[in-house]
């Protein structure tokens, strides 16, 4: 309908998460309506992000260098790992405060219906973290949702099976049933931080 290079970028932002074909159209003719100063700073900072930003090789957090911030932070308890689906999950986890421990990114939920087994998730590094490290508390902060259910009961029962004098605990409830750890205020998700129990 429009020039190709307005259909490649109206197709390009279209496959964005929660943009739909309107929306993609709405921002493409925002693009092209400002200055080129306006417009390529976005262009530029998707590239540095994809050439500069990897995942953390200890935790599979974001990390712009071999590993990530936190993994860094000697103050921070090595005794303690909490577990996330995403790299996002993490900072919604560091707003409450109340959390000083250190992390461990699966990299999304088991879900065997859309073919995620344990073998796509780190899943093994998580095990071997926790047996080589003196580790005694593993936080599962999966979401709320049915694979993230899923995804914990199958964690705690590979981590007991692993380690039994390990304590596995799970944020308390309170967090929306079914929503995602992302979109939890800081209150609701500090609570259920300090509320965790035994999985
Ligand atoms: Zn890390």
């Amino acid at each position: 309908m429009f020039a190709p290079p307005v259909n490649r970028l109206i197709g390009e932002l279209a496959k964005l998460p929660g943009i739909g074909q309107r929306t993609a159209q709405r921002l493409a003719f925002y693009l092209l309506s400002v200055s080129d100063e306006e417009a390529l700073p976005l262009a530029d900072a998707i590239r540095e992000v994809k050439e500069t930003v990897g995942q953390c090789e200890v935790c599979f957090n974001l990390a712009v260098e071999s590993t990530c911030r936190i993994c860094q932070d000697e103050r921070r308890e090595g005794t303690v790992i909490c577990v996330v689906e995403q790299p996002g999950d993490v900072i919604p986890i560091e707003r409450t405060n109340e959390f000083h421990g250190r992390y461990h990114v699966l990299g999304g939920a088991l879900s065997p219906i859309d073919g995620v087994d344990p073998e796509d998730l780190h899943v093994t590094e998580l095990l071997e973290r926790v047996s080589a490290n003196g580790v005694c508390e593993v936080v599962i902060a999966t979401n709320a949702t049915t694979t993230g259910e899923a995804t914990a009961l199958y964690l705690a029962d590979a981590l007991r099976e692993r380690s039994p004098d390990l304590a596995v605990t799970r944020l308390a409830s309170g967090l929306p049933v079914g929503s995602d750890l992302e979109y939890a205020d800081e209150v609701t998700l500090g609570n259920a931080l300090r509320g965790r129990h035994a999985l």
